[in-house]
């Protein structure tokens, strides 16, 4: 006892002396850690196309920014999707910690999809909700999974992938009235025809013009707001680069210029570089609103690239191999529910996936979830983790080498390799919420996507069909962005990779806060001064006692007609079947 006590002595005289020498430093002046953060979230911003438009001129705020900052790749998320990315990147945990790893919500012990995430669905802290506690004040524009909005000191906004997205929610509500009349939450029409069409041309320019209105008003509500309110964090995110991502890849990175042939692809392709310089512009706007006492962050959830040519279909391989088993073509839950159209099942309250109907539990040892950016998660039917569950802790392991060795040796008929990366769920994965964890997530090679459609992915007649959706030619990569400027960050120009983790509890050191013991993230040391990182070395420290503030229970899930309508718009972007 007297041991421990003795020892708890030294490390609070050791966290003393660290809070000593960094404000005794602040007091005469030597450096102190910066009082305001603005935060540019910028959805799906990869360098394969921002370094090369910065470089040529097109980006001169980027431009700037990067050669007197520190920036680099993120790594995303396994996998890189916009859920568990976004919620990792602001709380500085993994999904095992914090429960998002899909759109979809899968609760423990249930095979299936019921709902989608929401707000309430993010366990642990926020970096502004950190912040807080620390009393400083926040304002937070459009992150994903911010619906519903809860209370915060300062104020925050409803996001792109809430049910309504005709008009803004705010916490405190009267805001929306006051302050948010211009602002767009998202674009509402996406392009329907195809390439070669008449309409083609029509629907992408009206599409690309949407997003740029979309950007424009976000940033004139930023900017009032970062007028009219006090505030010592403020992060905004703009989705405009993951929607033309998704459409618009070909007419949007420099290297695919030359391909562009005809009049119309050439004509698409300057108006995509437009959205970009927009993008430049309204950084430049809010870093000029906020003034040089700042620290600059910019940060993407993943990267973007151009679509794979092929699908692979891993449920059908799964089939064929014999771990997964379907029910007799006429079975009566074959019948019912899995039949109906995907918005009377949702209304209905069926599972979102459509596997419902289609599989045999009681016989299938393997099934595969896809999830996106050529990701799939592979699921054993365990004794005690599902209701049916058939396989045996000690056979699950065995099955798990098996399954591992098969897929990384996989060829498609013509001798191409297939699986580029096999990982462990139970070391990409850990904490309280990493019992719904895939056993493996499997990473296919840059050639090959996973088909969204469960159905489809079964009923395949070959293991490799050619990727026919020609109207969206962009996916999700791993690689995003981060960029670091302002007082304390030094020229560093590119950095080595960090993982998408240490944004958050970069923000901590830089304002001089301590870093959570839950964070999983370390702070992007290289980035600072020496004199910073001497003066305020970067401190780990558990939580303050006070719970962290949550969103409140009061708040109403999403009905069966409001998740329908996500779903819709989360089709278009081609994330769900
Ligand atoms: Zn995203």
């Amino acid at each position: 006892m007297e041991v421990i006590g003795l020892r708890s002595v030294w490390s609070t005289l050791f966290l003393a002396q660290g809070y000593i020498a960094c404000y005794i430093r602040r007091v005469i002046g030597l450096t102190k850690p910066v009082e305001r953060v603005l935060f540019f979230g910028i959805d799906g911003a990869t360098w394969t196309n921002l370094a090369p438009l910065a470089d040529r001129g097109e980006m001169p705020t980027l431009h700037k920014l990067m050669a007197t900052g520190a920036w680099g790749v993120l790594d995303s998320t396994i996998p890189a999707l916009t859920p568990p990315a976004w919620t990792s990147l602001i709380t500085g945990a993994n999904p095992g910690k914090h429960g998002i790893y899909h759109f979809r919500h899968t609760p423990p012990g249930d095979y299936f999809q019921r709902r989608l995430n929401t707000s309430r669905d993010i366990h642990g802290p926020t970096i502004w909700q950190r912040l807080n506690q620390y009393g400083k004040r926040v304002g937070v524009i459009n992150v994903p999974l911010s619906h519903p909005v809860y209370p915060v000191d300062g104020f925050m906004t409803s996001d792109a992938f809430s049910p309504d997205t005709s008009g803004v929610k705010t916490y405190p509500p009267e805001l929306a009235a006051s302050e948010f009349k211009d602002y767009i939450v998202d674009v509402a029409n996406y392009p329907g025809a195809l390439p070669g069409s008449v309409r083609y041309a029509r629907e992408m320019l009206a599409f690309i013009e949407e997003n740029k209105r979309v950007l424009v008003s976000q940033t004139d509500t930023a900017l009032r707001l970062m007028r009219s309110q006090q505030w010592q964090f403020f992060m905004v995110a703009w989705m405009a680069t993951d929607r033309l991502g998704h459409y618009c890849w070909k007419y949007s990175d420099p290297a695919l210029e030359q391909s562009l042939v005809t009049d119309e692809q050439k004509r698409l392709g300057a108006r995509c570089r437009k959205v970009y310089r927009q993008i430049d512009s309204q950084i430049a706007r809010l870093l000029e609103a906020a003034g040089n006492d700042c620290l600059t962050v910019i940060a993407s959830d993943h990267g973007f690239g151009p679509s794979p040519s092929a699908f692979f279909h891993m449920n059908r391989w799964l089939l064929e191999r014999g771990f997964l088993k379907l029910l007799p073509r006429w079975h009566w839950k074959r019948a019912s529910l899995g039949y109906l159209p995907r918005s009377l099942q949702s209304r209905l309250g069926a599972p979102i996936d459509a596997k419902f109907a289609l599989v045999d539990w009681q016989r299938t040892r393997v099934w595969a979830d896809p999830l996106e950016a050529r990701a799939t998660a592979i699921r054993i039917n365990r004794v005690g983790r599902y209701p049916q569950g058939i396989v045996t802790e000690s056979e699950s392991e065995p099955l798990l080498t098996q399954l591992a060795n098969e897929l990384s040796e996989l060829k498609t008929p013509d001798g191409r390799k297939v699986v580029a990366a096999i990982h462990r769920g139970d070391t990409l994965f850990h904490g309280p919420h990493a019992v719904t964890a895939p056993d493996l997530v499997v990473i296919l090679e840059k050639r090959f996507d996973v088909p969204p459609n469960f159905r489809r992915d079964v009923r395949a007649n070959k293991l490799v069909v050619p990727n026919r959706q020609v109207l969206r030619d962009g996916g999700h990569e791993p690689e995003g962005i981060f960029l670091l400027h302002g007082p304390n960050i030094r020229p560093a120009g590119r950095l080595p990779a960090q993982p998408i983790v240490s944004i958050a509890p970069t923000i901590l050191a830089a304002m001089g806060l301590p870093i959570g013991d839950d964070i999983d993230g370390k702070p992007v040391t290289a980035a600072f001064t020496s004199e910073f990182l001497n003066s305020c070395p970067p401190r780990r420290e558990s939580e303050p006692s006070g719970a962290v503030v949550s969103t409140p229970s009061s708040q109403p899930e999403y009905s069966n007609e409001d998740s329908a309508k996500i779903e819709e718009r989360l089709r278009k972007l081609g994330y769900l079947d």
